[in-house]
């Protein structure tokens, strides 16, 4: 990750936290390499991104976009925040990856979020559940349904106690899926998956890692099978770079996240 790609950001979320709607201009001429995705001029000249939040006070979303000379390109992501639980929606150019499904009767609410972020059922081609649990699990047949054209995913470990319909393709750890990386991340199950959108800079962390008070905790251990594996697998998290972190639960952290998740693995 570049360091001007820090700034824009890190100018994207200060804006994010004051108004609901925030212009952030991003100097196409202080990147001097393409970032796949972003948007960014071909001819050098400004690309404006319009950053989108839910609300002011808790930002759902973080919107990318802008208009180059002959091409339109927008990538963000989108929260669907299902009551104690959340899903989230990686999208780019107009397709998207739903990553978790939340608890039974939530397919309404993710189509909801779906289209807060200018989305149908028909951009969804790639479903990728990070573990079995209901919470997580407990819509999938229902998305499935309404997304009948996408692939759904999940760990290896994972799949033999997935109850769904459609059977889950495994994945392996550093696969990648619509530009997504798998991490495998076992401890909280067996067959837990991280997945880390490396050109975003996102990191989605099922319940590998939990937001808190401190921004980021390691999982609960009252619900977790193995404790030290789910320990070993927060220290292989903070080895990856990603400036967001979004969590099953928690509130999302939107700045220095893999810092945050470093300084967690070493306390
Ligand atoms: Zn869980």
């Amino acid at each position: 990750m570049t360091a001007h790609r820090l700034i824009n950001r890190r100018v994207a979320i200060a804006e994010m936290g004051k108004a609901g709607l925030a212009i952030v201009v991003l100097g196409t001429a202080a990147c001097s390499e393409p970032i796949s995705g972003i948007g960014t001029s071909a001819d050098g000249s400004t690309a404006v991104a319009p950053v989108t939040t839910g609300t002011a006070r808790a930002p759902t979303s973080m919107v990318t976009s802008s208009a180059a000379t002959t091409a339109t390109a927008v990538t963000g992501f989108q929260r669907a925040n299902l009551d104690f639980v959340s899903a989230y929606i990686l999208y780019r150019d107009g397709e998207a990856a739903l990553v978790d499904t939340g608890v039974e009767g939530s397919a309404a609410a993710i189509e909801a979020s779906l289209a807060e972020a200018g989305l149908g059922w028909g951009a969804v081609g790639h479903v990728i559940l990070t573990h079995k649990h209901p919470d997580h699990a407990g819509s999938v047949d229902e998305v499935m349904i309404q997304a009948p054209g996408a692939i759904l995913y999940a760990g290896a470990a994972e799949i033999s106690q997935i109850t769904s319909t459609a059977i889950p393709e495994a994945v392996a750890d550093g696969d990648m899926v619509f530009d997504l990386q798998m991490i495998d991340t076992p401890g909280h199950t067996a067959g837990h998956i991280c997945v880390l959108d490396p050109l975003a800079g996102i990191l989605v962390t099922g319940d590998a890692l939990v937001g808190g008070a401190q921004g980021v905790e390691p999982p609960d251990p009252s619900f977790s099978e193995d404790m030290a594996s789910a320990l070993e697998s927060v220290a292989k998290l903070a080895g990856f770079d990603y400036e967001v972190a979004l969590f099953g639960h928690g509130e999302p952290l939107l700045e220095g996240a893999s810092a945050a998740v470093t300084a967690l693995a070493r306390a």
